[in-house]
């Protein structure tokens, strides 16, 4: 071969190098802040699908017949556990899944919380930075299990986004430092952020129960507005994936301000305000001290 002809194979060598790299592997996590940590962990080696996709409700969710497709070729499936998923336990039987199970959350230590009269699991864990520390070991683990020629370079990539959680939990308690302990109150349209009230002295309210599916009565409407009222509440939020006209109807009653929107149960379209998991605890951070203390 000479020099000429070398050099003309080359595009094709590096083509060729290309097509070797984009041989990833497949992983489903159940919802997207899952699918987000799960990519950081895996890097390069895996491509990361969610089920529930951004801006949707990881509550309910019905699976549809490519869900089971992507589940039956994954390697790892992902899901979060604490009882947020009821719509998934049948699925990967359904599937004939036969790769590794990685329940992120189980390692936490739940909080319980009010539902209808009962007590039951808060499955939203994620929103305590500490807590999903916990998930990325467990996904690391996992991973490794699932991919052991891997398992250097992800111990090490989970290593990594650990630091940059711890960081962003430190920015998060120095944010909230500044604010009154009687000015930390926030209303919520659903109670999904019990976990990060707990890790940073936060109170919170919030218009429906746990669960999405349930509508409040008008008498609870009522009460709530009182105590909103009451408790000198400026700012009602209203989750990404569910419907606005309620908190926006009790912050107009209360005559609280709508605080804009922040992210629970789900991350925003890549380009948006929380298209990562520390992204979103940045933009709600920066959305609840702004209504906290009136900026
Ligand atoms: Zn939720």
């Amino acid at each position: 071969m000479n020099r000429r002809t070398l050099l003309a194979a080359l595009p094709w060598l590096g083509v060729a190098r290309h097509l070797a790299a984009a041989e990833t592997v497949k992983v489903v996590a159940s919802f997207s802040i899952l699918a987000d940590m799960t990519q950081v962990v895996g890097g390069e080696a895996v491509t990361v699908a969610s089920l529930v996709p951004v801006d949707g409700d990881a509550h309910q969710y019905q699976p549809t017949p490519s869900d089971l497709t992507s589940i039956h070729a994954a390697v790892a499936l992902v899901e979060n556990g604490l009882g947020l998923e009821g719509w998934m336990a049948r699925l990967p039987q359904a599937a004939g899944f036969k790769g590794v199970r990685i329940v992120a959350g189980a390692a936490v230590t739940p909080r319980q919380m009010e539902e209808d009269g009962r007590s039951i699991t808060d499955p939203h864990a994620w929103q305590d930075p500490t807590n999903a520390i916990l998930y990325v070991r467990a996904i690391a683990a996992g991973l490794a299990k699932a991919l052991p020629d891997q398992a250097t370079a992800i111990a090490a990539r989970a290593g990594a986004y650990i630091a940059e959680i711890e960081a962003t939990d430190r920015w998060i308690s120095s944010q909230l430092a500044g604010v009154p302990r009687e000015k930390r109150v926030i209303l919520t349209s659903h109670d999904a952020f019990g976990y990060y009230g707990a890790r940073y002295g936060v109170t919170l309210r919030f218009v429906q129960g746990i669960s999405t599916e349930g509508e409040p009565s008008a008498a609870d409407l009522a009460a709530l507005i009182g105590q909103i009222k009451r408790e000198h509440v400026r700012a009602v939020f209203v989750e990404n994936m569910t419907d606005p006209r309620l908190a926006a109807t009790v912050a107009r009653e209360a005559g609280a301000v709508l605080g804009g929107a922040v992210y629970s149960d789900a991350l925003s379209a890549a380009g948006g305000p929380a298209a990562t998991y520390l992204e979103m605890l940045r933009h709600n951070t920066a959305l609840f001290v702004a209504a906290m203390t009136g900026a």
